[in-house]
């Protein structure tokens, strides 16, 4: 476990003035003058960053479960602010293209989100659970759900630094086109998928297999392709012709994809490699695996993303030297953010175990009952080859995860959703699919909503008052649709 350097907050009488005081002295401890390097490094100079927001509710990240736990928050009667260091919100479902949804089962916002996309004619092939979405409506409905709840956000904006008062996070700290700013709030909920916020205040942390070390499972970079005749190549498409999502077609499509691959000469990095049908001749392509990157690795991600881009485009045109119906196979886009399966999973106050899929555990305080299966992606290409996904040697049954799971351990005022939640390397290689993220964030949003107004920390609200006030919510909202 890496403890992230904390500089604790000691000026909250700065906060009446508008301004964060970090404690400043021109001799750094180690003798380093500010502005200079020595052998030590580079001592930042200190500075007063004035205070940019006071809110009930900061969430920060936009993905699946920042954008639940926003709307959550602001239609709990809370001032909510979502911070997105990308150019739209969606995080996996729109800067990395994913167009499949998983475990999406669940009342309330997943139920709205279903309901609008098919009014936007962005669904399709669906079960109850899975189906297949447009990226580009997703960024435009999620930026109206969230301004229809009152929820304040900003784009293009990176949480970098926090700050705890005592025990209690107060304040922290982003970066953008506007400099350095600080935000205030009462509660905090972590939703950047690799646990930012909550490394920054200094909670304990696991990444991959536990510690900080990885092997982690592979990061794959999406792209969006157009053909000249999708019906063409129907048999390589994962759920093109089906009323519903079958898992068996869709090995059975991928098998046929991979070999068409490997008749143009390309051993794809992916064991599994898939065609998505988004709409009409659009189609996703997700043919990629890197393997064993770090995460929270600028310089590895960054190798990943260009090896991976690289990749894509081989194929592609190698695929399109094939003709037939492969003729004119167009990239139109790779992602802007390669897809991250494992991050930072932070320290709660309960952790989700391997033990809770077997039994298929149930809680009084659980905010939600994965069902989606153990989903491990090969640490190496070999294995990959083989055998692509790993199942962690266990059987999984549906199970509860508690509120507990939510609300960190390390640091008051701090809450998580989605995949950076308090849980082992096999749960949550369950529980990170997108519908229960946005269950999860939906559920720390309403928590954080009641907790800020009643002047509470999260651990002292009862599960039952937040899940009341949901069906309360959730009733009135169908009854205005
Ligand atoms: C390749 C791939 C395929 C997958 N397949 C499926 C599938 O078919 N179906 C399914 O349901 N799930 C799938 N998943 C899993 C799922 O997409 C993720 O686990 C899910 O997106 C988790 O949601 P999240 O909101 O926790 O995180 P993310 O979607 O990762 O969102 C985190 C957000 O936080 C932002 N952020 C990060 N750091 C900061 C910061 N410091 N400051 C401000 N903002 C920040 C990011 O830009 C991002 O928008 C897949 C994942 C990958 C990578």
């Amino acid at each position: 476990m890496k403890r992230v350097n904390r500089r604790k907050f000691l000026g909250m009488a700065a906060l009446s003035t508008g301004a964060v005081m970090i404690p400043s002295s021109c001799i750094t401890t180690d003798g380093t003058k500010e502005g200079e390097t020595s052998l030590h490094g580079f001592s930042e100079p200190s500075k007063n960053i004035k205070i940019k927001g006071n809110y009930d509710v900061i969430v920060c990240g936009g993905g699946p479960a920042g954008i639940a736990a926003a709307i959550s928050a602001a239609r709990g009667g809370a001032k909510t602010l979502l911070v997105e260091l990308g150019g739209c919100l969606g995080g996996v479902w729109t800067s990395s293209l994913l167009t499949f949804i998983f475990d999406f089962d669940k009342p309330g916002i997943t139920e709205e989100i279903k309901e609008r996309l098919v009014q936007l004619n962005a669904k399709r092939n669906t079960t109850k659970n899975n189906f297949v979405y447009s990226p580009e409506p997703m960024k435009l409905l999620l930026e109206e759900m969230c301004a229809e709840a009152g929820v304040e956000f900003l784009l293009h904006t990176r949480v970098t630094a926090a700050y705890l008062d005592k025990n209690r996070l107060s304040t922290m700290i982003t970066e953008s086109k506007s400099g350095r700013e600080a935000w205030n709030a009462k509660i905090f909920i972590d939703t950047t998928g690799d646990g930012d916020l909550g490394a920054l205040a200094g909670n304990g942390w696991d990444i991959g297999h536990g510690g900080d070390t990885c092997p982690c499972q592979p990061m794959t970079l999406n792209a969006l392709a157009v053909v000249k005749d999708v019906g063409a190549l129907e048999k390589y498409l994962s759920f093109y012709n089906t009323e519903e999502a079958s898992m068996k077609e869709h090995v059975k499509a991928s098998k046929a994809f991979k070999k068409e691959i490997k008749r143009a000469g390309i051993k794809p990095s992916y064991g599994d490699p898939t065609l998505f049908p988004v709409k009409d001749n659009l189609v996703m392509l997700m043919v990629n695996h890197e393997y064993n990157i770090k995460a929270i690795d600028a310089a590895e991600v960054t190798k990943a993303t260009v090896e991976a881009r690289s990749e894509i485009h081989h194929i592609s045109r190698e695929l399109n030297k094939l003709g037939g119906p492969w003729e004119n196979f167009q990239l139109v886009a790779s992602a802007d953010q390669i897809g991250i399966r494992d991050g930072r999973r932070l320290h709660g106050r309960f952790t989700v175990t391997k033990e809770d899929l077997v039994k298929g555990a149930r809680y009084e305080d659980a905010v939600t009952r994965p069902k989606f299966g153990v989903d491990i992606h090969a640490p190496d290409q070999e294995t990959n080859d083989k055998q692509t996904i790993l199942r962690g040697g266990i059987v999984m049954k549906p199970y509860d995860i508690p509120l507990r799971a939510l609300i960190a351990k390390d640091v008051d005022g701090l809450m998580m959703a989605g995949r950076c939640i308090s849980g082992d390397f096999i749960a949550h290689a369950s529980y990170r699919v997108t519908g229960n993220a946005v269950a999860m964030g939906e559920a720390a949003g309403a928590v954080a909503a009641i907790a800020s107004q009643s002047n509470r920390l999260p651990q002292e609200v009862a599960w039952e008052e937040a899940e009341e006030w949901l069906e309360t919510s959730r009733k009135s909202i169908s009854k205005n649709s």
